[in-house]
Order: C-alpha cells, then sequence, then structure tokens
C-alpha cells in the first residue's frame, strides 16, 4: 500500500502500524512472557481533558525544569507533605500491630503449628509431593476456596472524597495514560497487566474477548499435583553446536533507517518494494504521548486524587492486616511442608559481574594463583604477562590477600558518589584483576569469569528455590560483541535451570564518541541490534548466538542516572544517524530507540516462532522524573523505582497498570536513599507489583546467600510477616523473564488467572485471603475510575437527547 512510495515516512510507517495491530489479535507465543495484549484502536468514549491542546507546553516546562531540579525546594509532581503527619501515622500503624498481636492464637491452629514442629523438614520435595499424591484424601484441594474474610467497604455517594467533576477529570487522564501503555505494550509483543485490560476494554468499542488469552498460552501439563519443580533436561543446552541442524535461513535483508531497523524479504535492501510489513512506532505520535504524560503527572487535580487513593490504598491494607492478620496466618500454617525457605523466589535484578561474595571472589583468585601460576592471562605492550607476574607487579602473595586488600564494599563514601562506586568493582583498585578476572571478553576468552559463574550457578542449584536473572553487558563499540559473548557462554557451559540472562547496554555512548570508537549514535545501535537481526534471519550465522539467545530473556539499560542530561527529547531531537555531538543523547532517546528496534525484532522473532524479548531497565533509582515516564510507557517492568514515591501521578499508574519493580533497599543505602526512608513497604503495603533484589552482591552482601539476606534485613527492619515475604516472593516470579511452563510449576497451573483462582498456596504459601484482597482492592480502584467515565458518558447522551428533543419541539 503506502508504506512502499509514499513521500513522508511517517505516513507509510502509520498505515503499516495499523495493518499489523488489526492482524495481531492471534498472537504467538513469546517463551518468556505473558503474550502482549491486542490494542483497543478506537475509543468510543470521550477523554478530553482541561489539559487538551496545552500537553506540549506543559511537558517541555517540566522537562526544562527538571534541567535546573537542584535549586527547587519540591518539584511540580510532588505533594507537599509534612513530617508530623508522618509521624503520627507510624504511631497509628505500631498500635494496630500491637493489638493485632494481643489476639490470642486459635487452638486448631496451635495444634498444626505443633505438627509442623515435629514434621522432619526434609529437602526433597519430590518425594513428599510423591507420598502426598498416593493419599488422594489429603490431595484434594478444598473445593470452595477461602473467600471469608474481613471486608473494608466503603459506603456513600461520593466514595472517593472529590467533587465528581474532580474525579471526572482524573479518571479520563488516568485512563488516557493506561491506553497509552497499552498500547506501547501491544505493539513490541510485551505484556500489560489482564484485569487493568479487562476494564479498559468496556471502556473502548470492541467487546471483551477473553479467548484470546486463552489460545495465546501454550498447552502444557502441569495439573494441580504436579510438583513444584519443574522437569530437568537430560541435554545440556549448549551442546549441539552444529549449524546444520538449526532452523533455515529465511534470506531476508535489513538496514537501519533512521535509528530503526527495516527488513527486506531479498538480501537486496535497496529495493523498497521488498520491504515487510512489520510495525514500528513512531517518533511524532510517541512524542506527543509523552507530552500528555508530562502533563499529566503535574495537573494539581489529579496530582491531589491520586495522593488521595494511594493514602486510602495504604490504610485500608492496614485495615485488612488489623483485621485478617490472624487469619492469613492461619492459612499458612495449614499447608503442610511449605514456608518461606521452599517456596520459588527469583533475584530479578543482579549484575553478573558482581553476582558472587567478596569471600567468594577471594577464595577463586587465590586458587587461581596457585592453580595456573604459568598461564599468560594479559599482555601489557605486546608481551605476555603471567597470573604469577601480574601479582609481583603489585607487590602482592596469595597470602596477602584479603577481602579489606580486594576492597569492593561499598561504604558511606559511596554514598551519592556513584563514580567512587563504580570504582569499587576494580580488586584491590586495580582495573587489570577486573579484567581478568570478571570480563567475558578478555585474553583467557573470560574462562575465569566463566568458572566464577558457574560456581555461583552451583550454589543455586543446590538451594532449589533460588533462581537469578544475571545482566551481561554488550557496549554497543563493535559487531562482534554479541558472537564474543555467547562463545563466552557456549564454550564455557555457562548455563543453569535457576539463571536467565539480561542483556545491559551502558548509555556510554558520550565515553566512545570521545575516543573515535562511534561517529553517530545510529552506529551503536546498528552494533547493539544487526547481529540480532541476523541470527534471526538465519541461526546458522551466529550459531552460538542462536543457542545463548533461547536464555536471554531482554535488555536493560544502565549507568548513573543522576548524571546530569543536556537534552531535551523533542522532534527537533537529531536522529541517531546526526547525532555526532559530544553530549550523550538523554535517557528517553535511549530507551525509545532501544524499544523500537526491539518491537521490529520482536516481531520477526515471532514470525519464526522464536521467543520475544521485553526491556527492564534501571529506572528512577535517581534523576530526572521523565525517566519514569519512559519507564511507564515503554517497559515491560523496571528497577529500582525510588523516585515513584515523590510522583503521585505516576505512583498510582504503575499500581494499576501493575508494571513490575524490582527493588534493592542496600543497593539503594549505599547509594541514594538509606534504609529506613526506602518506600518498599509503602509500595508493597499499596499493592505496587514489588520484588526484591540484590543488585550487587559482591558490594553490598556478606553472606553466602545474598537475596536470603536481602529478605531478612527488609523483614526485620519494616517488620514484615511471613505473609508479605512470601507475596514479594511471588510477585519475583510473576515478573521475572522464566517461562511460562517454569511458572505454572513454581506458583500453579492456574497462576496466569486473576484473582485468588491463580493461586495456589501449596506452591506459593500466600495465603488465598491476601491475594483476593489484592484482586478486589485494584477492580475496585479501576471500577471507580471507569465508572465515573461511565456515569459522564450516559449524562451527556442523556443531555444530548433532550437538546434534540429540544430542537425537534421549536422546528413544530
Ligand atoms: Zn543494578
Amino acid at each position: 500500500m503506502s508504506s512502499a512510495g509514499c513521500s513522508t515516512l511517517i505516513c507509510g510507517e502509520l498505515s503499516c502500524l495499523k495493518v499489523d495491530l488489526r492482524g495481531t489479535r492471534h498472537l504467538l507465543t513469546s517463551q518468556h512472557s505473558l503474550p502482549g495484549i491486542p490494542v483497543a484502536l478506537k475509543q468510543s468514549i470521550d477523554l478530553r481533558t482541561s489539559m487538551d491542546g496545552k500537553y506540549k507546553e506543559i511537558a517541555e516546562e517540566l522537562f526544562s525544569r527538571s534541567l535546573a531540579e537542584s535549586e527547587m525546594r519540591s518539584a511540580p509532581y510532588e505533594f507537599p507533605e509534612d513530617s508530623p503527619i508522618e509521624q503520627l501515622e507510624e504511631k497509628r500503624h505500631r498500635l494496630e500491630r500491637q493489638i493485632s498481636q494481643d489476639v490470642k492464637f486459635e487452638p486448631d491452629i496451635l495444634l498444626r503449628a505443633k505438627q509442623e514442629f515435629m514434621k522432619t523438614d526434609s529437602a526433597t520435595d519430590l518425594e513428599y509431593m510423591k507420598e502426598q499424591s498416593q493419599i488422594p484424601d489429603l490431595q484434594e484441594r478444598e473445593p470452595v476456596p477461602e473467600r471469608e474474610y474481613q471486608r473494608v467497604t466503603i459506603s456513600g455517594e461520593e466514595k472517593c472524597g472529590v467533587p465528581f467533576t474532580d474525579l471526572l477529570d482524573a479518571a479520563k487522564c488516568v485512563v488516557k495514560a493506561l491506553f497509552i501503555r497499552q498500547k506501547y505494550m501491544g505493539l513490541s509483543l510485551q505484556s500489560f497487566c489482564r484485569t487493568t485490560a479487562r476494564y479498559l476494554q468496556e471502556l473502548s468499542e470492541r467487546p471483551l474477548d477473553l479467548d484470546i488469552y486463552e489460545e495465546e498460552i501454550p498447552e502444557t501439563t502441569v495439573t494441580a499435583n504436579a510438583t513444584v519443580h519443574p522437569p530437568v533436561s537430560e541435554t545440556h543446552p549448549y551442546e549441539n553446536v552444529d549449524p546444520t541442524s538449526m532452523p533455515p535461513d529465511m534470506g531476508y535483508g535489513c538496514k537501519m533507517v533512521d535509528g530503526v531497523m527495516h527488513l527486506y524479504t531479498t538480501r537486496n535492501t535497496m529495493d523498497k518494494t521488498t520491504e515487510l510489513d512489520l510495525p514500528y512506532p513512531d517518533l511524532q505520535e510517541y512524542i506527543a504521548d509523552m507530552n500528555v504524560m508530562m502533563a499529566l503527572i503535574i495537573n494539581g487535580p489529579v496530582k491531589s486524587f491520586c495522593y488521595r487513593r494511594l493514602q486510602y490504598l495504604s490504610s485500608k491494607f492496614q485495615m485488612h492486616i488489623l483485621l485478617n492478620e490472624m487469619k492469613e496466618l492461619a492459612a499458612q500454617k495449614k499447608v503442610p511442608h511449605r514456608d518461606f525457605y521452599n517456596i520459588r523466589k527469583v533475584d530479578t535484578h543482579i549484575h553478573a559481574s558482581s553476582c558472587m561474595n567478596q569471600k567468594h571472589l577471594l577464595r577463586f583468585i587465590k586458587r587461581a594463583m596457585k592453580k595456573y601460576p604459568k598461564e599468560i592471562v594479559h599482555v601489557e605492550r605486546g608481551r605476555g604477562q603471567t597470573l604469577m607476574e601480574v601479582f609481583e607487579s603489585m607487590h602482592l602473595t596469595a597470602f596477602d590477600l584479603s577481602v579489606d586488600t580486594l576492597d569492593m564494599h561499598a561504604d558511606r563514601n559511596t554514598f551519592h558518589r556513584f563514580d567512587k562506586f563504580n570504582a569499587k568493582y576494580n580488586p584491590i583498585g586495580e582495573s587489570i584483576l577486573r579484567e581478568i578476572f570478571i570480563k567475558t571478553d578478555n585474553y583467557i576468552e573470560g574462562k575465569y569469569f566463566g568458572h566464577i559463574i558457574k560456581e555461583v550457578m552451583a550454589d543455586l542449584e543446590e538451594s532449589k528455590y533460588q533462581n537469578v536473572e544475571l545482566r551481561l553487558s554488550i557496549y554497543g563499540r563493535s559487531r562482534n560483541e554479541w558472537d564474543k559473548l555467547a562463545r563466552w557462554a557456549v564454550k564455557h557451559q555457562v548455563y543453569s535451570d535457576n539463571v536467565r540472562w539480561l542483556v545491559q547496554v551502558p548509555r556510554l555512548f558520550d565515553v566512545y564518541h570521545t575516543k573515535k570508537q562511534l561517529c553517530n549514535f545510529q552506529e551503536m545501535l546498528e552494533n547493539i541490534f544487526m547481529p540480532l537481526f541476523e541470527v534471526t534471519v538465519d541461526p546458522s550465522s551466529h550459531p552460538e548466538l542462536h543457542l545463548f539467545l533461547q536464555h536471554v530473556v531482554g535488555f536493560d539499560s544502565v549507568d548513573d542516572e543522576s548524571k546530569p542530561e543536556q537534552h531535551i527529547f523533542n522532534l527537533d531531537s537529531p536522529l541517531p544517524v546526526n547525532w555526532t555531538e559530544e553530549d550523550n543523547p538523554p535517557y528517553s532517546y535511549y530507551l525509545y530507540y532501544m524499544y523500537a528496534n526491539m518491537t521490529v525484532l520482536n516481531h520477526l522473532r515471532r514470525l519464526r516462532g522464536f521467543h520475544t524479548l521485553v526491556l527492564r531497565p534501571h529506572c528512577g533509582e535517581a534523576g530526572p522524573i521523565h525517566h519514569l515516564v519512559s519507564g511507564f510507557m515503554l517497559t515491560e517492568n523496571i528497577s529500582h523505582g525510588l523516585l515513584l514515591r515523590k510522583a503521585p501521578v505516576l505512583q498510582y499508574l504503575y499500581y494499576l497498570a501493575q508494571v513490575g519493580i524490582a527493588m534493592s533497599p542496600l543497593s539503594n543505602n549505599s547509594l541514594f536513599l538509606s534504609y529506613h526512608r526506602n518506600p518498599l513497604p509503602e509500595y508493597l503495603s499499596r499493592g505496587l507489583m514489588v520484588s526484591l533484589s540484590t543488585d550487587d552482591p559482591l558490594q553490598f552482601h556478606f553472606t553466602k546467600e545474598p537475596l536470603m539476606e536481602e529478605y531478612s534485613i527488609a523483614a526485620q527492619v519494616w517488620k514484615l510477616s511471613s505473609c508479605d515475604m512470601c507475596e514479594l516472593a511471588r510477585n519475583s516470579v510473576l515478573m521475572s523473564g522464566f517461562s511460562h511452563k517454569a511458572k505454572r510449576y513454581w506458583l500453579g497451573p492456574n497462576y496466569i488467572k486473576e484473582g485468588q483462582e491463580g493461586n495456589d498456596i501449596r506452591r506459593t504459601n500466600v495465603p488465598d485471603i491476601r491475594v483476593a484482597y489484592r484482586y478486589e482492592t485494584m477492580c475496585e480502584e479501576l471500577n471507580l475510575i471507569t465508572q465515573a467515565i461511565h456515569t459522564d458518558e450516559l449524562e451527556t447522551i442523556r443531555e444530548e437527547g433532550s437538546l434534540c428533543m429540544g430542537a425537534v419541539q421549536v422546528e413544530k
């Protein structure tokens, strides 16, 4: 159609975008994530608000303010808060907990607890479950799930405490923002919360069609009584590197145009008629959407509405705990065998280069010095250096080394000093040791690093219930980085069922540009994405990468977010090919182009039946607020999200869309925010989809099980209940990139269903009461918002009707 000969490119892109969106109703399934939900194209409802026509000005004002933010006392997206109120609340909270603790245990629970205590705590779940299945009576799940608990309800006309006009304006804004996220998630085949989608669907023209979800999810044979462990594959996934056994070459060609990859059905990319109709996001539309979002988050009435809803959610949760704590506890005690230790947890944010603890790294270095003293590990000015020589040049022996000399732990000097923290990545302050021991691409081809990672993997496998999503780096400096990385993984057989990879791309264009390694930003994008397109078109062209990519779940974007940004991303920003200046592109620019290319790649991968990838950047750890806006629009989930505590509108949106947030309070404590001010307990109480992660155990943790250390400290400092901890663990599995099949084993065969139907307490140890509370509470919020819009619609129709009648009467 118009996509070929069209004079304006944007117009062509738009038309193919629409065509494909309609075509994506029956999606193939991504192996790692819930399928993206098709976008409801036409909204019949009126979402005009008082800000219409002014988005651009408001957004630009906010952008430019964010450049000079440090001088301001409170930012325009914040809600002014007085500390005495906080203190009062804290006091009330404590009192409530005390009262609820005084409630006496029910006798039958005591008995249960005793039996629990007598039972031997075996680690052999498998056998236990087998035994259990031989006793059918015990195994039968209660036919009626727990629906009885103390519910908090609010009655009255104006339930939300604001006038209807305010509610309506806020509701329209919130719905508008949710539609924006849904659109970008659908376009890129990332997942969108089902419950929210259902409510949004009611507002759009298209009838509710839930079947599409069921079709998209492949049937697996996980029954209600299956074990909690997925079957283990007999063969190593990297055993067979034979290119002839790989899927055939599609013969497509690819070329990057204006920073986004385009696909052609022949290798000749000059012939525009052969261009493939894959959806690309439209830059103009994206900028417009971003401006809408920026304007929403500082709108006074909307801000105040969202702030009130969040306060209400906190209070409601306190009330829920006050009334149901004992019931939740009882439900957990009734479950045989399961406890916090043997439920599945995923460390959703951890960097591979610092995933071992200091003691582990130290032991490994000492062992390497004993085992391979004569091995050439490094080339200095054309001369090979052995490991022994490297240490001699530093005047060190194996005996001298200690955790203190290693000096890799973050301490009080790293707080608000990301530069000092970065320097801690070097053992003994020597970058050469980092090069030798914790890099995949060095003279020994990452041999030592591979060994350490495999040791970490072995520990995880032994712990059985702990899983990690490790970040490995691709810098975008050269075209062969992916091949080198994949060769490292395949050669050293670095694989574990407990581990999935995320690829982190550091935002370091300015550094490489200054070093003359890159001329423009598009080169960086090509280096990152071209190999991925090539291997998807023809797996045998990069056989190792094809194997390695099967365990990569998505992309991360990393760097110090508090670094000042010199640019505002708008339509005047140079295209990637013209970005030749010294300055680094802003965060949202990086994210947009990663998103755009990932979107095209995902559609190509879906054509091939390969799994699709997701975006999971570091976002909102520090820096300007628009990072979190980009995150909300473009990414499946984020890491950190600390700044949401200051932006009520965004926080409420992250809640309603259930955007996953991997939080690392120990890491924050060393770098950006002290532990007692961390917003995690507040987010959790409000029902945001938060999980606990370690970030960098090498720098922040002391024990052999850093993830347990993270949970343990959180539980003690914030007085989390066992139920809270299990909920956090369940969230971590839900938001992780592990396969749908694994999640069915870990959480229950119906985990995808909404509400308590999706919960299996025998696997998650989360009481149905808690899951039901979360679900019902969210439905109430969504209902409040959608009902306001519906009511308004009805009234408009009635008004129009009467006007019409009036007109007719006049005519008579
Ligand atoms: Zn991190």
